[in-house]
């Protein structure tokens, strides 16, 4: 015990302590070496001396043996060969630090002279040539950043090959891992991050209690700035916010005051990430040169000192004369993210001037910071930023030219939430969930017991394919071997990258909040041994690994910035250029599959698809038709009919065409009529129609075993812009409350995949048949309902003929968008009553007065015995009944009616059609 009051004293420690040699890997049953002693090498960077707390000033001297060379933190190193053959350093360093380490190993030993500092390498001679690449981009690093900070604060700097496989960056040095020293981004970004931290963190301490800053300028003037050089600074700030997206929670989030260093992503995306962002909200609010000049002042002012976020603020104040607590408070002490929307954004013409109005609103909380706003026209950009600092804000641009688009924050110069459309799916989003999944496929639980150890570590539930549920794939992200059923059903058919283990990451067909990874290896070992790598790859969407080697990583395209269409640059085709349709159907004469897309109740519509077969048909008489309007079950009705077996009424009666399509036959009757008439087959597209309304109440997960069945074995359910489209029309239908999109999504998609299937059936087993498709022009706009999945089937070449109607004429739409002029029809005749049918009788539910019916003297409530003698038992029969019957025909209609009193009387009336 030291006595207070006196004075210095010494206190003389003397201790021994022994390490084991460097592992293969570094690594000892788990745990990372952090000191080893052996004949390798010797690396001893954590606690391995009696630690004295605070700055100090350390002397050491070591022994090391024959052929070693030793680093540690010093100005001076002097080397005394002795008698015995060890050699005994000496390191003299004259600033305080926190503590010193020992490295040493059989080096070979490069050294350069550059201005006032010695550059050295110690590389192990297996990587010595590597030297004088590490000598030449050290020298650039030192003059950028003397440039842009000020003068590097030692006599020395030597880049040392660490035994170990892990980096450090030590006052004078810098430790690069043994295996990673090869790789070439080491020198090109790593190695400078390592240099600028003999400035920060090597020579100004970061104050660790307050939160450690010295990460997060690093990178941001490291890593960030060599992207910003390339133009790709952008990119480096999305990828930032996309991996704070992906891992950061409310419940894991915390304050840059509280970060000390890096332990998991979750810690480097705030301590690292969102750090370098601050810096850069910083530099943008102070403007670049004030912020480089605020940098200068805080290093020269904290010099060989711990320096805190506090000291970072005082610098900045004084250089830029301005106020910024609430800028410290805000992002050092605050946490997450801005979270704005863009609302409301329109046009005001002034003469020739146009204003383009919008709102910002700040959703759940209210932050203060620069927006940058740039404004697309047809001639270029406008840019502008707005300082925002309420919950919402009423902006304006004005212009001369024609506005086009709104980008806000187009090159991420804020700290916010990601837009769904400027996310990609990731890997990171899967291993940052919440709720993550490894689906172990059906009866393959034996083969999957060895991915045990990877799911535990990565914090995986396992769950059985056939237990995942629709809640599961709505409420997680999950991990998902490709030949599984389940993959089938959610993307169909996918062509995993060749290799031997890829992944793809998909959005969940139900939350772009929620990712999907599908992976194929060859067995479940290997995809273990990938497994325990993708997590270095977080940021991307597909990885291939072939022979230990990632040979390809890519990101899907996201959309830069959040977009407001203002006005669509208004297009057109010069009018020469439209055809006669019989040029149209030239065109499309040599594709295998010809879809013409109607609007239903459109007579002209239907016309046109008669010409499209007859012409089609007197080229090649191969020719089938499919049609939406029969459901696959009665495909053997309409076979007999066009085979002349059964004739008009049995066929509509049998293929319950009035139970199952609403509209007049009249509409169709001409194509089937051709169809018989020259034996072309018509194939029964659809399924059936209960199936597709059980889905969309209740999910696929309502069908019974026995409506599985019908439903075809693959579904994909990611076209995105198909889904959007959909959304459109499934939020202008009056729905009752509780109806759920994704099972109104799900039912769209059962309904094209049947049809698609249905008809790619017909095809494999008639590879030689053309095929007109006729179906509702829904189905096929942009090619999404059903062209593009039979496609996805068959690889089969198709056109896309569209009736014009109310879809915009966009690129892509169709191959053909036709405009025919309406064509009057012979509609069938109606009796003007509404009729309901219940086992075997058919009732008037109501009449209305002025309709032929109803001034013929029919009732509600009387019962419809028959038509011109023929007995009636259902509505079809009635409507069958009327097909044959033409407007000013007088039917004889018998009922029967209740009278009051006197019981059933049957009566009998003429109805004039
Ligand atoms: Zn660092």
């Amino acid at each position: 015990m030291i006595k207070a009051g006196t004075g210095p004293r010494v206190v003389n420690i003397t201790y021994a302590v022994s390490y084991a040699p460097a592992g293969p890997t570094g690594r000892e049953e788990g745990i990372e070496q952090a000191n080893v002693v052996g004949p390798e090498g010797i690396a001893l960077t954590g606690t391995w001396y009696p630690f004295i707390e605070g700055l100090a000033v350390f002397r050491l001297r070591a022994l090391l043996p024959r052929g070693f060379e030793g680093i540690s933190e010093a100005d001076d190193v002097s080397v005394k060969e002795r008698p015995d053959g060890l050699r005994e350093f000496s390191f003299a360093f004259d600033h305080p630090v926190d503590g010193i380490s020992l490295v040493a190993g059989k080096y070979r030993v490069r050294t350069v002279r550059h201005k006032a500092v010695d550059i050295l390498t110690f590389f192990f001679p297996e990587e010595e040539e590597l030297g004088g690449k590490y000598l030449e981009y050290t020298k650039r690093y030192l003059d950028f950043y003397e440039d842009l900070i000020g003068p590097y604060p030692f006599r020395r700097f030597a880049v040392v090959e660490n035994i170990l496989p892990t980096g450090y960056s030590m006052p004078t040095f810098t430790l690069l891992g043994r295996d990673v020293v090869r790789l070439p981004f080491i020198v090109e970004t790593s190695l400078g991050h390592e240099i600028l931290h003999q400035w920060f963190g090597n020579s100004v301490y970061a104050d660790r209690t307050s939160g450690n800053w010295a990460e997060g300028l690093t990178t941001y003037l490291a890593d960030h700035q060599y992207e910003e050089m390339k133009e790709k600074g952008w990119e480096y700030r999305k990828q930032t916010l996309l991996s704070f997206r992906s891992y950061i929670t409310p419940e894991n989030d915390f304050s840059l005051k509280d970060f000390t260093s890096r332990t998991d992503r979750a810690t480097a995306s705030v301590g690292y990430g969102k750090t370098a962002m601050v810096f850069h909200m910083l530099q943008q609010e102070l403007g670049a040169d004030t912020f480089v000049r605020a940098l200068r002042e805080f290093y020269s002012k904290n010099l060989f000192s711990r320096a805190s976020w506090a000291d970072i603020q005082k610098a900045c104040e004084e250089v830029s004369g301005s106020d910024l607590a609430w800028f410290f408070k805000q992002w050092v002490e605050g946490k997450g993210a801005v979270n704005i929307q863009v609302r409301d954004a329109m046009i005001r013409y002034e003469g020739t001037l146009a204003r383009v109005f919008f709102d910002i609103e700040q959703k759940e909380r209210t932050d203060r910071f620069l927006l940058p706003v740039v404004l697309r026209t047809d001639k270029g950009e406008i840019r502008k930023t707005f300082r925002i600092d309420k919950e919402s804000a009423a902006l304006e641009i004005e212009t001369e030219e024609n506005p086009r688009e709104l980008l806000i924050d187009r090159d991420y110069d804020l700290f916010r939430t990601l837009s769904n459309d400027e996310t990609a799916p990731v890997i990171s989003a899967i291993l940052g969930d919440k709720k993550r999944l490894f689906v172990i496929p059906d009866e393959k639980e034996e083969e999957y017991k060895g991915l045990t150890g990877f799911l535990t570590a990565n914090g995986f539930t396992e769950k059985k394919e056939a237990e995942v549920t629709y809640d599961d794939i709505r409420g997680s992200s999950m991990l998902v071997p490709a030949d599984t059923a389940l993959v089938k059903r959610l993307y169909a058919r996918l062509d995993m990258p060749e290799g031997d283990f890829s992944i793809v990451t998909k959005f969940s067909p139900y939350s772009v909040q929620k990712c999907i990874g599908i992976i194929h290896a060859a067995s479940a070992v290997v995809m273990e041994d990938y497994l325990q790598r993708i997590t270095h790859y977080g940021k991307y969407t597909t990885l291939v690994f072939k022979d230990g080697r990632n040979i390809e990583k890519s990101i899907e395209a996201s959309e830069r910035g959040m977009g407001m269409l203002l006005s669509a640059e208004v297009r057109g085709v010069g009018v020469p250029q439209l055809e006669p349709l019989s040029k149209i159907i030239d065109a499309v004469s040599g594709k295998d599959i010809v879809y013409v897309g109607e609007y239903h109740d459109r007579f002209d519509n239907h016309r046109v698809q008669l010409q499209v077969i007859r012409e089609l048909y007197q080229r090649n008489s191969n020719l089938a038709i499919g049609m939406e309007m029969f459901q696959q079950p009665f495909q053997k009705v309409l076979d007999d009919y066009i085979g002349g077996v059964i004739d008009e009424r049995t066929f509509l009666k049998k293929s319950e065409y009035f139970k199952r399509w609403s509209f007049d036959y009249n509409l169709y009757r001409e194509i089937l009529l051709f169809a018989r008439e020259n034996k072309i087959p018509v194939i029964a597209l659809n399924i059936r129609k209960e199936i597709v309304s059980k889905v969309s109440k209740n999910g696929i997960r309502a069908l019974s075993p026995e409506d599985l069945k019908e439903v075809p074995g693959e579904m994909d359910l990611s076209d995105r812009e198909y889904k959007e489209r959909l959304r459109e029309a499934f939020a202008g239908h009056a729905s009752p409350e509780g109806r759920n999109f994704d099972f109104f999504y799900q039912s769209q998609v059962l309904w094209d995949e049947s049809m698609a299937h249905n008809l790619n059936d017909f095809l494999a087993k008639n590879p030689g048949s053309q095929v007109v498709v006729l179906a509702g022009a829904g189905h096929m706009i942009y090619g999404s309902g059903i062209p593009k999945r039979a496609y996805r089937l068959n690889r089969r070449e198709y056109a896309v003929i569209l009736n014009s109607g109310s879809e915009e004429i966009d690129k892509n739409v169709a191959d053909f968008v036709l405009f025919p002029a309406a064509v009057p029809f012979m509609e069938t005749p109606k009796l003007g009553v509404q009729l309901t049918d219940d086992a075997g009788t058919v009732t008037i539910a109501a009449v209305s007065p002025e309709s032929a019916g109803g001034k013929a003297g029919l009732k509600g409530e009387d019962v419809i015995v028959s038509l011109d003698g023929e007995k009636m038992e259902a509505v079809e029969d009635v409507k069958i009944h009327l097909l044959y019957r033409k407007k000013g025909d007088a039917v004889s209609v018998k009922v029967k009616r209740k009278r009051f009193l006197f019981g059933d009387t049957e009566m009998e009336f003429k109805v004039v059609l």
